[in-house]
Order: structure tokens, then C-alpha cells, then sequence
């Protein structure tokens, strides 16, 4: 099909500096933890990208020299010569495809403890070491300044050794040495390098002039910036020193590529952004105040989202992190008139959880993301059925319908059954939940998918016993019939049923899905920490119900630490005025009645009132069918349970599993066989 051309702007070059971008689809830099601990790992995870019709692939953050380094994750690194081959894989991959590659050169000052190197690390002024390291930043010198200068100017030479088109200045997230000396927080300096405006942006005036002199010739310099810190008063404001030092740098660097800090807020999940383009408000400015090009996010998924961007001055580049690690052929699909085969992202940061936790990046709704390389896997591409074999998969929640989906691609002849009349599984329940809506994509982009295809027979209402599936007599089964939520308060603190569990009776969360009665006040008790406990709070509370959550862990929801959420979702309690209670679990429960404890010692025991009790503690695989069907193994050529059905986890993990027992099917392979293709360290 071809083009929409009301989409024909998106496809429009763009000149940065020396360089021309080849379209206006441009993905930012972002961490994948591939990095330099696994160079191929890397390079194929952004050259799939650029193979998708991005026009400009970066890297994630890449460490300039030891003194800022940020073990124990991996991101980026050109230290030194010997750095630069890792880099030159990733650059001929992406120029292959015809698309400009940029680096994003870090310097992360006292956000980094320096784990690896062990150089105390380097401040504007002494300060505290971000997270909760018992080490402090130093004070730099006048001579560090010029070190910093010049490690910038040689790493830059180094990325335009190895192959780099853009090489970024970095002053973002709060986890940048030059964001830092922008803020009186960090930058008490009485130099000419501290005090007024003008001398906080020096350092990074110079840097940007220095490299545009060092390698602006042959590269674009760009310039990440966070306009706005939303700190109010507190932080950097984009009506004030945002907007002065947009207008102080306004020409110097070739590319503006700005965005809001930190982390959390320039990635700020569904939960608490619903909407696209939601930075506008606060970078919207930046192009009124300079002539270079500028680059912005929002997690832009709509390819007419995208063109408003541009027609109404906003933006010159569509930037993307996550949408592009969703769908990587966004792009192409737009060019090839196929909008409706864009696999969006549902703003989870599921990615984001990754790296927090030092891991390489996997993605939700695309489960082939950071498995290009070590399985070998493409998002658009799959290996061909290898029989005409029929197969069947029961139950249609995220891990069947992605299974299901797979195999058809595959070219097998799928028969999909599902026990209630909608498709989705627990999709179509937690999408319901507060700020979730987008989380129906998974279901809805599959039900779609799955529905064009001739070689695809669904059944809603039909739910499957053994009997059934045997005599439908078809070779291969994957049961995904998923899992239950427990009410008996097991999970991570109980191993066992809380006492005077049989005196009450707790709902769980598919209860109260199911619509369960929800009396009075609301006691939750939270043993899962992911989301499920924080949003029945919040919904139950706007149902008008007291409520209280309680959790044995020190904060709500503590896992969303991960997901950058945790602190808005504690904020959010506490101002819809949700008692909290943490560190405290359960001893015994009665009729109205349950006796906490402290976690830490039982000398701490008092007691909560409620009318209704709900656990939130762990769920139980639906697996009756499966382990009913192991009687009949010798009758089935295959049988596997995937997703929840298999283990309880993240709908991302069910999608994944899903995804991986479709391309195994029939395979004759291993399936722990991917796991060994490791990138190794040369010897030399
Ligand atoms: P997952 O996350 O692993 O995909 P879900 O719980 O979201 O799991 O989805 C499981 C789906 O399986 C649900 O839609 C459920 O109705 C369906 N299901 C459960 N048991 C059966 C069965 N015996 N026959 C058909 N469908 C079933
Ligand atoms: Fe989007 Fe979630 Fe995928 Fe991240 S993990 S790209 S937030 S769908």
C-alpha cells in the first residue's frame, strides 16, 4: 500500500549542521544495557531501527572517560582508541540502512558512585553521591574543568573516528555534570563558572563550542536539554532559566534536542500521562527562540499526533525512545500506508525497569526487543512453519494471542479457543484500573492482527477440559489458560494462610473485577508491590470507600521504583488521602477485624478495623487443564503451558513467553540454546 500523503512531511530530510536526516523519525538516545558489555547485542538492536526507517539511531548514554563511569550497568563507553570498535559496528549497521548515527557523550558527575574506577567523583561543588551511597562528589578545580573540556573534545574526535554523524552534549535527566553546574543545588561556585546564569552555562558553552570546532566539519553537534525540571520554583523552570539558556546557546549548537527532567517525567508512564505529546507544554518554546532544528519527545505513536507536531511549529524531529523500542518499523509502517500494524507502546516502562535494574532492555508489547542478536530474532520476520501441522492454543490473554499470532505468521494453521466472550485475559481487566487504558493495546493490535487472518479460527466462549482438546485431535497445544489472584494472604512475607483466614472472606483482585461487593472501609493488603494495590486503592477511594493500604515493604508499591512510578503513586495516596501503613504485616484476621505487625519485631502488634479485606499477594497458575492433559502426553506431539499459566509474571513476560513457544514450535531446537550465544571478551 502506499503512503498517506498527508503523512509526506514525516518523510521530509531534514539538514543538521553538516549532515541531512534522511526523514523526521529520529530515536533519541536511549540506555538498552546492551552497551559495551555486549557490542553485537547492541548493534543489532539499533540497526533494526534504522532497517525500520528511522532516519537517526543514537546510542545510549557512553561514558567519556573513567572518572564517570556507571558500573554495575552497561551503556556506552570511548574512553579510549580501543573503545572504537565496538562503536564502528554499531554505525556501519545503522548506515547501511541509510540512516545518520549519533552518540550521546556522558559525563555523569556526582549521579555516579564510580563502582569500576574508584576516582572519587567530581562535582561543581562538594555534594552528597546520588541514590544512597555513603560516598560524597568532590569539588572540581579549575584544572578538572579543563580536563572535562578536553575529555570531551577527544571523545568527540573518537565518535567521528568511529563512524558518527551527530555527537550529542549532554545536560539532562539531573544526571549530567553540565545540567548540574546550570543548578544552584549543585553549583555553588564563586569562580566565574558559578554565581550568575551566564557563568553556570559557561562550562557548557565552551564544551559545545569546543566540539563543534573539534569535529563540526564532519559532524552535527547537538545539544539534550531539559527545559523544565517540573520542581517548580525548586528546579529549573522553562519560563525562566530554561528559556534564558535556550536564548543564551540558541545558535550553537546544529541540533536542540530537548526534553523535561529527570527521568521519571521525560518517561513518565501512562499511569501519569495519559496523553501523547504531553512535554509540548514545557518545550514547545525552544523553537521560537532558535533557527536550528529541534528535536522533542512524548511518546508519539500516531503518525497525525506527528505531523501536528511539525505543522504547528513545535518540532522539526519526531523524537521516539519508547515507541521505537515497541514497534522499531513504525516508520516503514507509515511510509507503506499500514498505520493499523503499528504496535504501540502503552507507556509500562517495563524497558525503563530493565535498566534500573542493570538488565538489558525487554519490552512488552515487542518481545523480540534486545533478542535481535542473542536469539537472533526480528520483529517482522519469523521462520517458516515446517510442517502442515495444526495447532491449538487455549486461552487468549497476552501470552495466547501472541502465541497464537506468531504461529500464523509462521504459516500454521491455528485454532484459538477462549473460555469467555472477549478476548484479552487479564488485559481486558487491567485496562480498566486508572490511567491503564493504553495497556488494551496489547490485546487490541493482536485481536487485530489475528483477525486478517485466513489461517486463524478463534472460538470465543469455549471453554476447554481435556476431553475436548483431545478430541479435537490436533498434534501441538499450547495452553495459556493464565492464573488466579489468591485471597489467602500468601505470598512473599506468608508462606502460608494467614491465621482466622477461614473467618472472613478476603477478595482478591479478580474479585473485585468480577463484582464483588465492596462494603465500608477498604483494608488492602499489598504483598505484590507491582501496581495492582496502589490502583484498587485508587479506586476504590473514588468509589467513595475509606481506605487503607498496608504493606510489609518500607514504601507503596515499592517494585514501580523500577518503573519510575513509585514516587507519584505515594504522592498520589497520600492526596486522595489513602491511610498508608508500611512495614507492617499481617499476624491474624477475624470478622472486621485484622492484628498487624511490625516486620522487624512482633513487640510492635496494634489493630485495624474494615469491613472489607482485599489481598493483593500473589497469584496461582490456571493450570488444571494442562497437568490434566500430562495423563495424555503420549497423545499430543506437543504440550506446553506459557505465560501466567506456566509462572505468574509481568504481562511482558507473558507476551515473551508466548513469542518464544511459537518460534520454537517444531523448531528442533534447544530452547536454552540462545542463551549461550554470548558476546565474550577478546583475550588479547
Ligand atoms: P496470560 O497473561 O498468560 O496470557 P491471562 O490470564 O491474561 O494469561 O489469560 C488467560 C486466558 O485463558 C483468559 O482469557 C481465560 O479466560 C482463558 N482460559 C482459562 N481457562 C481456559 C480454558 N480451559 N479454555 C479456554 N480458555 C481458557
Ligand atoms: Fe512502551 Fe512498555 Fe515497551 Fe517500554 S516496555 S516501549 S513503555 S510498551
Amino acid at each position: 500500500m502506499a503512503r498517506d500523503p498527508k503523512y509526506d512531511i514525516l518523510f521530509e530530510p531534514v539538514p543538521i549542521g553538516p549532515v541531512t536526516a534522511p526523514n523526521r523519525f529520529f530515536q533519541v538516545p536511549h540506555c538498552n544495557v546492551l552497551g559495551h558489555g555486549r557490542p553485537r547485542a547492541e548493534a543489532a538492536n539499533r540497526a533494526i531501527k534504522a532497517e525500520g526507517g528511522w532516519g537517526v539511531i543514537c546510542t545510549q548514554e557512553v561514558e567519556i572517560h573513567p572518572s564517570s563511569e556507571i558500573t554495575p550497568t552497561f551503556e556506552g563507553r570511548i574512553w579510549d582508541q580501543r573503545d572504537i570498535p565496538q562503536h564502528r559496528l554499531m554505525t556501519d549497521a545503522v548506515h547501511e540502512y541509510g540512516a545518520l548515527a549519533g552518540i550521546e557523550l556522558a559525563y555523569n558527575a556526582s549521579h555516579v558512585p564510580n563502582l569500576y574506577s574508584r576516582i572519587a567523583p567530581m562535582s561543581p561543588s562538594a555534594t552528597v553521591v546520588h541514590g544512597d551511597f555513603p560516598i560524597q562528589a568532590r569539588a572540581m578545580t579549575k584544572h578538572d574543568i579543563a580536563d572535562v573540556r578536553r575529555w570531551h573534545v577527544e571523545a568527540a574526535k573518537r565518535s567521528r573516528q568511529a563512524g558518527y554523524d551527530i555527537v550529542y552534549v549532554y545536560a539532562g535527566h539531573d544526571m549530567s555534570l553540565l545540567q548540574h553546574f546550570f543548578k544552584k543545588q549543585y553549583n555553588q561556585r564563586s569562580d566565574e563558572y558559578g554565581g550568575s546564569l551566564e557563568n553556570r552555562v559557561r562550562l557548557t558553552r565552551e564544551i559545545l563550542t569546543d566540539v563543534k570546532e573539534a569535529v563540526g566539519d564532519k559532524c552535527a553537534v547537538a545539544f539534550r536539554f531539559a527545559t523544565d525540571e517540573l520542581l517548580g520554583a525548586d528546579g529549573l523552570q522553562w519560563q525562566s532559566e530554561g528559556r534564558d539558556i535556550v536564548g543564551m546557546l540558541a545558535e550553537i549548537p546544529d541540533l536542540w534536542d530537548v526534553n523535561i527532567s529527570g527521568w521519571d517525567n521525560d518517561s513518565s508512564t501512562a499511569r501519569f500521562e495519559p496523553n501523547e505529546g504531553y512535554q509540548e507544554p514545557y518545550t514547545a518554546f525552544v523553537k521560537t527562540l532558535t533557527s536550528k532544528p529541534v528535536v522533542g519527545v512524548g511518546r508519539f505513536t500516531s503518525a497525525d499526533t506527528m505531523v501536528s507536531q511539525i505543522r504547528r511549529g513545535v518540532l522539526d524531529l519526531i523524537g521516539a525512545a519508547r515507541p521505537s523500542i515497541a514497534d522499531p518499523f513504525l516508520p516503514r509502517k507509515i511510509d507503506e500506508g499500514r498505520i493499523e500494524d503499528i504496535r504501540e507502546c502503552i507507556g509500562c516502562n517495563i524497558c525503563v525497569a530493565q535498566d534500573m535494574m542493570n538488565a538489558p532492555i525487554r519490552c512488552t508489547q515487542n518481545p523480540t526487543q534486545g533478542e535481535e542478536w542473542k536469539q537472533g530474532w526480528h520483529p517482522e520476520r519469523i521462520e517458516a512453519a515446517v510442517s502442515d501441522d495444526a495447532v491449538l492454543v487455549v486461552g487468549a490473554g497476552p501470552a495466547g494471542l501472541e502465541c497464537a499470532l506468531q504461529l500464523a505468521n509462521r504459516g500454521y494453521q491455528v485454532t484459538l479457543a477462549e473460555a469467555t466472550h472477549a478476548l484479552g485475559g487479564r488485559i481486558g481487566r487491567e485496562c480498566e484500573l486508572q490511567g491503564m487504558s493504553s495497556y488494551a493495546r496489547v490485546r487490541d493490535y493482536r485481536e487485530f492482527q489475528l483477525r486478517q487472518k485466513a489461517n486463524v479460527d478463534i472460538y470465543l466462549d469455549n471453554e476447554l477440559g481435556a476431553e475436548d482438546v483431545l478430541a479435537l485431535e490436533i498434534p501441538h497445544v499450547l495452553i495459556a489458560t493464565g492464573s488466579r489472584w489468591r485471597n489467602d494472604c500468601v505470598g512473599r512475607q506468608h508462606a502460608f494462610p494467614v491465621a482466622g483466614i477461614e473467618t472472613v472472606a478476603p477478595l482478591s483482585p479478580d474479585d473485585v473485577f468480577d463484582g464483588a461487593e465492596v462494603q465500608g472501609r477498604v483494608l488492602i493488603y499489598d504483598d505484590d508491590h507491582y501496581f495492582m494495590g496502589s490502583a484498587l486503592a485508587e479506586r476504590f477511594r473514588d468509589q467513595g470507600h475509606d481506605v487503607c493500604l498496608l504493606t510489609p515493604e518500607s514504601k507503596v508499591a515499592v517494585w514501580t521504583e523500577n518503573t519510575l512510578e513509585q514516587d507519584k503513586i505515594q504522592a498520589r495516596l497520600l492526596d486522595l488521602g489513602i491511610d498508608i501503613i508500611v512495614s507492617h504485616q499481617l499476624l491474624e484476621v477475624s470478622t472486621g477485624c485484622a492484628t498487624i505487625t511490625s516486620v522487624y519485631s512482633r513487640k510492635h502488634q496494634s489493630t485495624l478495623e474494615f469491613n472489607t479485606l482485599v489481598m493483593v499477594t500473589s497469584r496461582a497458575p490456571d493450570d488444571d487443564l494442562f497437568q490434566a492433559l500430562q495423563a495424555h502426553r503420549e497423545r499430543l506431539q506437543t504440550l506446553r503451558a506459557i505465560g501466567d499459566c506456566n509462572a505468574p509474571g509481568t504481562v511482558a513476560a507473558a507476551v515473551y513467553d508466548g513469542h518464544s513457544a511459537a518460534r520454537h514450535l517444531q523448531s528442533g531446537q534447544d530452547v536454552y540454546a540462545p542463551l549461550f550465544v554470548r558476546d565474550m571478551p577478546a583475550l588479547d
